[in-house]
């Protein structure tokens, strides 16, 4: 049988389409491969929201140069997602031995363009948004008790520095119907966990219903019994109270949310386009905290924006100082072609912005640290992942608030038979990404 690996790169929805491209080749008759080079066909899923993702990328398709020439002439490439969508043909120009190109919006197409290539390569495949939507292909999920549940796709928001809406088109959600039977499905299937996934998910609906469903769909989701549910990501202005209320009323909504701030000053806030004020952010925190009083709390951040001066940084560090974030992504900015902000000549050096990163990243591992700190001594309930992946000799569980905790396996047991079980754990120790904690039963 023959063998395929796939090599996904960037955001959870990356993850979720490469699922999907797991399920197409295995029903067209492929075998999940042990490695890269053992692989008879390797597709790259693709990220270009910022340049460090893109750079790996062809750095690493070029570097299966050598396997082609060194005895695997027969070995397929293929390139997907963003990077796909936005380069299609001229992905050849920077790796001509690529075989296969295809985009966003036709994973479908992987097994026929597969064997269009085996017949005469290169075989390139992109179409635009509204051909086709994906979220019905089938999928081969990564674990058993955990799904990803894609419930819309596509972003209207147009944030100046994101090339996101240009890749993955405009927002198109999916039926609130087609959402529960999918979930409902799921949790016959043994999931216990779901990640409802879009890129501004608390939109959901706007497109199709004409105005914004995502408490209804929470409330729909929660009734198919589903034990946990998060999602990501959600836009600070559209973070409407019905969503919080939701979250605080259905047990099954974990205490956790990923609320990108991207800047504390109100200036780079409106050269963004983000459409809201660091004052609006403190209000939805406050409403968050008053609704929800023990929800954790994560953020994305930009530093070195074009025109961002040291004040305008200072009042991004006073913002994520004053919110307490338990944890943050912290981004360099990096322009990206075809986007409003590409075209901004006031250009941050690179030592300013990577001064500014260092002082930022600094504030965010004492926040982290503290954070975990103050669960020490906490019992909870966690649910175990299987075996962490640097000791297989330690377990990885989730709190409610999304907190990773390493705890040692019990004798006799393996991490594939507790994966997917909840367990009261007490919390022994705190470091700046992780929790220790032992079984309290
Ligand atoms: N839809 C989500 C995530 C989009 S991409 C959202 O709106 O939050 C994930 C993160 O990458 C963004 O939140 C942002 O912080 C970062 N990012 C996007 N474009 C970037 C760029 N050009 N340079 C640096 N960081 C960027
Ligand atoms: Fe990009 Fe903004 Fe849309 Fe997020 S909300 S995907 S940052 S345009």
């Amino acid at each position: 049988m023959r063998s395929y690996f796939i090599r996904t790169f960037g955001c959870q929805m990356n993850k979720h389409d490469s699922e999907r491209m797991a399920g197409l080749l295995e029903g067209a008759g492929f075998a999940p491969a042990k490695s890269i080079e053992s692989a008879d066909v390797i597709v790259f899923n693709t990220c270009c929201v910022r340049e460090t993702a893109d750079e790996r990328l062809y750095g690493q398709v070029c570097s299966l140069k050598a396997l082609k020439t060194g005895g695997r002439p027969d070995v397929i490439i293929a390139v997907g997602g963003c990077v796909g969508q936005r380069d299609g043909a001229s992905v050849l120009k920077h790796a001509p031995h690529v075989d296969v190109v295809f985009g966003t919006h036709n994973i479908h197409e992987l097994p026929s363009l597969l064997e269009a290539a085996e017949r005469g390569r290169p075989a390139v495949s992109i179409v635009g948004a509204g051909e086709s939507f994906s979220s019905d292909l089938p999928y081969v999920r990564e674990h058993a008790w955990h799904a990803w549940v894609s419930i819309m796709v596509g972003c209207d928001n147009h944030c100046a520095y994101c090339v996101v809406p240009s890749v993955r088109g405009p927002e198109r959600s999916r039926t609130v119907e087609e959402i529960v039977a999918e979930v409902s499905h799921l949790v016959a299937d043994g999931v216990v966990e779901v990640t409802l996934l879009g890129q501004n998910v608390n939109s959901y609906g706007r497109d199709r219903y004409g105005e914004p469903r995502f408490a209804a769909l929470l409330e729909a989701v929660a009734a198919t019994g589903i034990r946990r549910i998060r999602f990501a990501t959600s836009h600070p202005k559209d973070l409407s109270d019905e969503t919080i209320a939701a979250m605080a009323a259905l047990p099954a909504l974990m205490p956790f949310l990923h609320l990108p701030v991207q800047h504390g000053s109100n200036r780079v806030l409106a050269a963004m386009n983000r459409r809201y004020t660091r004052e609006t952010y403190f209000q939805r925190i406050a409403a968050l905290r008053a609704a929800i009083p023990d929800i954790a709390l994560s953020t994305d951040i930009i530093v070195g924006f074009p025109g961002e001066t040291e004040e305008d940084f200072l009042e991004t560090l006073d913002l994520v100082g004053r919110v307490a974030f338990d944890h943050a992504f912290t981004f360099i900015y990096s322009p990206r072609e075809g986007t409003p902000a590409a075209s901004l000549t006031e250009t941050v050096p690179r030592e300013v912005a990577q001064d500014r990163f260092d002082r930022l990243a600094a504030l965010v591992h004492s926040l982290s640290l503290a954070s975990n700190e103050r669960e020490v001594g906490a019992v909870c309930e966690c649910l175990i992942e299987g075996a962490s992946r640097r000791d297989a000799a330690v377990l990885s569980a989730r709190t409610p608030q999304n907190r990773l905790v390493h705890l040692p396996l019990p004798d006799g047991t393996s991490p594939d038979s507790l994966a997917g079980t909840f367990r009261q754990v007490r919390i022994s120790a705190a470091h700046p990404w992780f929790l220790s904690g032992e079984f309290a039963e």
